[in-house]
């Protein structure tokens, strides 16, 4: 589901650099609300900064980041995030040593119920709701990955950003990881999601864009002539 109205999230000839070594080169990428864009690229490639950027945790060092049209640049993380801005970052972002439920209850600053942000999860992830006494820690990656996910939609997020989701996970779990994801967008929330391994994500996105040493490649549409000059991109890098 694609909503008119323009970008909710936009980053516009975004550059970011470390330390005086710029790794974004003018980084341009819109994703409107109900809609996954996936960011794709080899090792190094700038994804991280681009996410760390949209969220505020990065300054760029030049372009403009705008929020449903309005100018975000220079946004403190924090105040995007109340602003509805999500980073779930790489390794999930669960405490291992708190329970499902306790790792859930952590999201009551956001103003939301115990009750409600409980039910709410275990609606939209069952499995949590049958081990939520049991610590994050000893869940399989992909129920990791689910609280993790759960965490962030607590926060009733406009703009979701996620970092390598399928990490260290089966190609089954990442494909039924990767279904979750279409339904949170189909919700109405713009999902911006990072991937250095693309083919379960290209089955939800509706949009995709190669960035290799900090450069966007090739954006357009995720067909099969992308699957197939994927590997070009990612042989042809020196990283
Ligand atoms: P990966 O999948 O390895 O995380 P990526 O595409 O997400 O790759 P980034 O993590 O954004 O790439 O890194 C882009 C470049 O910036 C790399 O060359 C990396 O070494 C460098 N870099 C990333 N973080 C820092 C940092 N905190 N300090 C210095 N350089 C950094």
């Amino acid at each position: 589901m694609t909503m008119t109205g323009g970008p909710l999230l936009e980053l516009s000839g975004i550059r970011a650099a470390y330390g005086g070594i710029t790794v974004l080169h003018g980084l341009d990428l819109a994703v409107e609300a109900g809609q996954v864009v996936a960011l794709l690229g080899p090792n190094g490639a700038g994804k991280t900064t681009a996410l760390k950027v949209a969220a505020g945790v990065h300054p760029p060092s030049g372009g403009r980041l705008l929020l449903g049209g309005r100018d975000a640049t220079g946004i403190r993380a924090g105040d995007l995030a109340r602003a509805g801005v999500c980073l779930i970052p790489e390794g999930r972002g669960v405490f291992p040593n708190l329970t499902v439920r306790e790792n859930l209850l952590m999201m009551t600053f956001t103003g939301r119920s115990r009750e409600e942000i409980e039910e709410s999860a275990y609606a939209r992830f069952p499995v949590l709701g049958s081990r939520r006494a049991q610590h994050a820690g000893t869940l399989s990656g992909g129920e990791q990955q689910m609280l993790a996910l759960a965490r962030g939609l607590a926060t009733d997020p406009a703009v979701l950003l996620l970092d390598e989701l399928s990490m260290g996970l089966a190609p089954l779990v990442v494909g039924r990881l990767y279904e979750l994801v279409a339904e949170i967008a189909e919700g109405g929330v713009a999902v911006l999601v990072v991937e250095q391994f693309a083919a379960a994500v290209l089955k939800i996105a509706d949009h995709a864009a190669v960035l290799v040493g900090g450069r966007i490649q090739w954006q357009g549409h995720p067909d099969s002539s992308l699957h197939a000059e994927l590997s070009s991109y990612y042989l042809g890098s020196s990283t």
